[in-house]
């Protein structure tokens, strides 16, 4: 019997703890603790702890399928490859659109744009990101000419006061919580805002209960206080920044004096006068959020005014401050810096840039890819799928599972059925896959080399600890494969995962010093522009990455969600996640010491809402918004605000997003996915 311990990097959130895999004769059996970890010191959470358990499913995809008749049949990868490079040979660029993924690694997602651009010559590829931070890649890039955390997870330990706004980092993301943790027990005080009392919440010195879809108003409110109390840091506004007195005439309104922001979100004034106060006078104050600022028509607005709250205060550009968006899945930064994205190359060098355009073609030897102008959003190709049948008509999805993720699934359904071809790539029949017309299986984080960037864009690597199941191969190696059908051979001849990490060092500038060498054991933050240079965990230290090196203030005003509470749907619902799941749970319920602790969806009630409707715990009741309806077991708690519900969204048996709603930021064009109006009622007894 050999055992052997292979370091990689958890296939979960955005956080990017490492850890070993144990694997006995050729399969991983277990988790092993990594104390040199360089994120996380050898600690994990339970997700991380577990991430073995769905690896040798019985039901994985171990062969490529091809659906006849209905049904689907076994094939041979060259069936598979010959029938998908014929159809997508039979349309034009602008009829076929790609997912990417933010699950797979650097390397597959830089090449699934590459396959888009060069093969297809589509401008049409995006990937989960649209559902998660696309507006903090638009918000931030706006105010500071870079759309990343600005500082690393280990700098909130060094915080003196660290203000959590719709982050419940310590269930998403509970190995940055322990910064949080480090930073309380040296003096910080540590402020959440959020509708839930989360386990978050719980660890405040300052909890501040709100109604979902009025961060702007806060953040304008804590604003106007600050200023009126002259407590804003005018060294640092005057040297670093631009555009001060526009905020002012908008955050000084009356309608964001302390009162007015009260009776807008819920938070009793002394709360708001205390959390201004704190961020204000804190030597040094990091700003955490996540998708309760994002998810929203506003989400680019709720971003740019996170960043004005702390340029106001100064707090940028040193240890223990900034802005810090946590982000979601374990790729995420990764799948956008590698330009997954319909608007950028990777290094988020702009695709209507006719110079980068013609770069990228030298780069890649052809004399043609997909035209310089901005390709269609995830969530734009799902409404026009659903609104326009026939100006889409096929799809190559890596990775995702739209029919779970996206907002109002009948929509999504209707759009993806109405497509002439779905390819679809993934490690389980997924329910999108169930749509395809052909299913590639392929192999997980465990069975492939590549790269990750986490939140803080620290690049770390993944290793192969066993061979995928069957006849499954790696996303890489199947781009590549029909990269090479289309007749791309030269531009798809990777022999590895490293192989193709060397050209994405090449072609984007923030990477450009990062190699495989490098990476063992801690990884690099980007930017890391030469061989020589240490990485970057503080962004902004001197200059922002704008021409003239200021940060620019965004005066906003707050506009509700799109849609509001009226007479007929009277709450306001909001969705999120679970400690023991993750995302559409392809892996996690498929991972036995997770799902037993929590294996179905719940709808959380305040309890004088519960009173009122005449809801008992426990009791299954019927959620229905405009979209519509779902029969879900209630949660009655006092820990949720009155007049907001919340459903966790990992659950096919009681799909949140059948509820949600597809309204889009008209910058990010991301879905409000954390404010909706809803009704609940008792199911009447037979
Ligand atoms: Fe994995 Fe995130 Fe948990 Fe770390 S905190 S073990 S990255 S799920």
């Amino acid at each position: 019997m050999e055992i052997k311990y292979v370091s990689t990097t958890c296939p979960y959130c955005g956080t990017g703890c490492g850890f070993n895999l144990v694997v006995r004769d050729g399969k991983v059996f277990d988790v092993a603790h990594w104390q040199r970890a360089p994120v996380n010191g050898g600690k994990l959470c339970p997700k991380g702890r577990y991430a073995h358990e769905f690896i040798n499913s019985p039901d994985r995809l171990t062969k490529p399928l091809i659906k006849k008749d209905g049904k689907f049949v076994e094939a041979t990868w060259d069936e598979a490859y010959d029938l998908i490079a014929e159809k997508f040979r039979s349309y034009k660029p602008d009829e076929i659109a790609c997912l990417s993924s933010a699950r797979t690694s650097n390397e597959e997602n830089y090449l699934m744009q590459k396959f888009a651009r060069v093969a297809l010559k589509t401008p049409h590829v995006d990937h989960c990101a649209r559902l998660c931070h696309a507006s903090t890649v638009a918000g931030l890039a706006a105010v500071f000419g870079s759309g990343a955390m600005t500082n690393s997870i280990k700098d909130i330990a060094d915080s003196k006061c660290v203000f959590v706004l719709g982050s419940n980092t310590f269930e998403q993301h509970p190995l940055i919580a322990r910064s949080i943790i480090r930073a309380r027990e040296s003096g910080a005080k540590v402020i959440v805002a959020d509708p839930r009392n989360t386990p978050t919440a719980k660890q405040a010195d300052l909890y501040m209960p709100f109604v979902s879809g009025t961060d702007v108003a806060i953040l304008n409110g804590l604003m106007q206080e600050i200023i009126k109390n002259g407590w804003e840091d005018r060294e640092f506004i005057a040297q670093r920044t631009k555009d001060f007195e526009k905020l002012k005439e908008v955050v000084m309104k009356d309608i964001y004096s302390l009162e007015n922001v009260s009776k807008t979100s819920g938070i009793p004034v002394e709360s708001l006068r205390t959390a201004a106060e704190w961020i204000a006078q804190a030597d040094v104050a990091a700003l955490i959020y996540s998708m309760g600022i994002t998810q929203h028509t506003v989400g680019v607005d709720n971003v740019k005014s996170t960043a004005n709250l702390m340029m106001l205060t100064g707090n940028l550009g040193k240890p223990g401050s900034g802005v810090n968006p946590l982000r979601g899945q374990n790729n995420v930064q990764g799948a956008c810096d590698m330009g997954a994205l319909p608007n950028v190359y990777s290094g988020y060098q702009k695709v209507t840039d006719e110079a980068t355009r013609k770069k990228m073609m030298e780069m890649w030897g052809v004399d043609d890819i997909a035209e310089g102008r901005i390709g269609y959003t995830v969530t734009e190709m799902v409404n026009l799928l659903a609104d326009k049948p026939g100006e889409l008509k096929a799809m190559y999805v890596m990775g995702e599972n739209p029919m779970l993720s996206d907002p109002d699934l009948h929509h999504v359904e209707e759009g993806l059925r109405n497509l002439e071809f779905l390819v679809v790539q993934d490690i389980f029949m997924t329910e999108t896959a169930e749509l395809a017309d052909v299913v590639l299986p392929a192999a997980c984080y465990a069975e492939k080399d590549g790269t990750q960037t986490n939140t803080e864009r620290r690049v770390q690597r993944w290793k192969k600890a066993q061979d995928p199941p069957g006849e499954a191969k790696s996303d890489w190696q199947i781009i590549c494969e029909l990269g090479s059908r289309l007749g791309y051979e030269k531009q798809f001849a990777f022999e590895s995962p490293e192989a193709v990490f060397e050209e994405v060092a090449a072609v984007t500038p923030s990477y450009h010093g990062i190699s495989y060498a490098r990476l063992d054991p801690d990884g690099l933050h980007w930017p890391c522009p030469t061989e020589e240079h240490p990485g970057t965990p503080i962004l902004h230290r001197e200059k922002f990455a704008m021409p003239d090196g200021l940060g620019v203030f965004s005066p906003i005003e707050w506009k509700p969600p799109a849609e509001v509470p009226d007479a007929e749907y009277p709450y306001v619902l909001t969705t999120g996640r679970t400690l023991w799941q993750w995302h559409t749970g392809t892996m996690t319920r498929r991972s036995w010491s997770l799902e037993k602790e929590a294996p179905i969806g719940w709808i959380e009630i305040n309890s004088e809402d519960a009173k009122e409707l005449g809801i008992k715990d426990d009791e299954v009741v019927r959620a229905s918004t405009r979209r519509g309806s779902v029969e879900i077991p209630a949660r009655v708690t006092p820990e949720i605000i009155r007049g907001v519900m919340f459903i966790p969204f990992h659950y096919k048996e009681h799909p949140a997003n059948r509820l949600t709603h597809n309204a889009l930021d008209p910058i990010a064009k991301i879905p409000e996915f954390k404010a909706c109006a809803v009704k609940v009622e008792k199911i009447a007894e037979v």
